[in-house]
């Protein structure tokens, strides 16, 4: 996601590299290269001209301060204004009633279906105890297919095959929801493939009915502007709370995003980026510009972590890495639990730094820079494996390069970047539990300020 994006930020960000000032001729370049940037991932023209005049007027003339040099300044600018533009506040979803309703609603094919189940279990996570509804009275497949997500995760289905009268389900549903003591009820609608006239009778019909706490309308982020079409249209027929962007896990360039919630005036609440279930995040404009900006967004990779992360094996690597004793089975402990969390493209991509790391196969995908980086280790002795200094020897190398089928070139990247994480690990100096992971995100955090 915004991969593209955020190299072309990048670049251009890398003009302003060396200048000990921000004056007009130099910041002209840097703003060409950004708003091309931005019109290349599908952001409208007239908000990227709005977007580089507010940074220009803002960082023209202003005293740097002394501890920023101007690329930094700049990168500071462009987040603020990056935030703003997608909307500012993260928006959290109102769900503290009991039972609370949330109704999804969206065209066919946007990723409502497999939306609510992904809310589902991400509210289950949360501990609540959410009852699925599947009131897609048009379309028995999208009852069949509601269910078979949800089964997975062992989150209970209403449904009612074959009857067409959607007030029957609603209301049964809630009477089911009382007696099974469920205490959000997603109600899954149906959806059109355009925005038509029965769709809305119908899902304002269901919105009256229901009385719901939330109504989050979702779209596809790979339709790029049509999806910022689409949430007009609709916003002017029912007052809907927030959106949910799908498929940003795809080659969509990103722009709907960054202007969908300006563009719509309501929040996006959440995104999916991926077709599993775990694949839905609250959406936080700040860390999005952060990713943007190729900060990395650690906040949500720790979130990410602490599910799935096993403490005490994670402790005791952070014990070695503050004994500055961090040596290649503890690599190979991380890529292990990496592994364990599945979609290892989006959690690496938050990760700053990391990401070179797993990129250091040219074209190859990151499960495969996984296995590789897990050959090379392998292949070393166990002193070897303890001992990183050892390898200022070339013939050690060379040996490991035999043993692992992966070339000289790569094995010296490969150290070189074990190297570099090595030194970002060491500012990490944590004792235990919550304490590590809050000392983590502020270390994380901080480290923004020294980009
Ligand atoms: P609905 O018709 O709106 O209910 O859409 P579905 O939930 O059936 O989703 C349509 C297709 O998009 C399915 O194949 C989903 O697996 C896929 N899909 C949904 N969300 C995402 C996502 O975030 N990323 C990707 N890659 N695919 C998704």
């Amino acid at each position: 996601m915004f991969e593209n994006l955020q190299n072309k930020f990048q670049k251009a960000l890398h003009i302003l590299k060396g200048n000990d000032k921000i004056t007009e001729i130099n910041i002209a370049s840097t703003m060409k290269e950004i708003g091309r940037a931005l019109i290349d991932a599908d952001v409208n023209y007239k908000i990227v001209k709005d977007f580089i005049h507010r940074i220009t007027k803002k960082s023209i003339g202003k005293k740097v301060f002394t501890s920023l040099n101007p690329k930094q300044f700049i990168i500071k600018i462009v987040h603020d204004e990056l935030v703003k533009l997608m909307g500012e506040k993260t928006e959290k979803i109102n769900c503290s009633k009991n039972p609370s309703i949330i109704l999804i609603c969206g065209l066919q094919g946007s990723g409502k279906t497999s939306f609510s189940a992904k809310l589902a279990f991400f509210l289950k996570k949360k501990n609540k105890s959410p009852l699925l509804v599947a009131a897609d009275i048009h379309r028995p497949a999208a009852i069949d297919q509601l269910e078979f997500i949800a089964e997975k995760v062992n989150i209970p289905v209403f449904s009612l095959k074959g009857n067409k009268n959607i007030i029957e389900i609603l209301d049964k549903s809630v009477i089911y929801a009382y007696e099974k003591k469920r205490n959000v009820i997603i109600i899954d609608t149906a959806g059109r493939l355009s925005i038509d006239k029965i769709m809305m009778e119908e899902i304002i019909q269901i919105n009256k009915h229901s009385h719901p706490d939330e109504v989050l309308f979702v779209v596809d982020a790979m339709t790029g502007q049509d999806a910022i079409n689409t949430a007009q249209s609709f916003s002017r027929i029912l007052n809907f709370n927030g959106i949910v962007m799908t498929k940003l896990d795809g080659d969509s360039r990103g722009g709907a995003a960054i202007t969908m919630s300006s563009s719509v005036g309501k929040p996006i609440k959440f995104i999916s980026n991926g077709e599993k279930i775990e694949d839905i995040e609250i959406f936080h404009p700040d860390r999005m510009a952060n990713r943007i900006l190729g900060m990395g967004d650690i906040v949500s990779l720790v979130e990410k972590l602490q599910d799935k992360f096993d403490e005490k094996r994670t402790k005791k690597i952070y014990h070695n890495i503050s004994k500055n004793r961090f040596n290649f089975n503890d690599l190979l402990e991380q890529i292990q639990q990496i592994k364990k969390i599945g979609n290892i493209k989006n959690i690496i991509s938050m990760i700053p730094g990391v990401d070179r790391f797993f990129s250091f196969n040219d074209g190859i995908n990151q499960k495969d820079s996984l296995k590789k980086i897990e050959s090379i280790i392998y292949s070393m002795t166990h002193n070897e494996r303890k001992n990183p200094k050892l390898f200022t020897d070339i013939k050690r190398k060379e040996r490991i390069s035999k043993g692992s089928g992966v070339t000289l070139n790569h094995i010296d990247l490969f150290f070189k970047q074990f190297d570099d994480i090595n030194k970002i690990m060491k500012k990490i100096n944590v004792n235990s539990g919550q304490k590590m992971i809050k000392d983590f995100i502020s270390k994380m955090m901080n480290q923004k300020n020294s980009i």
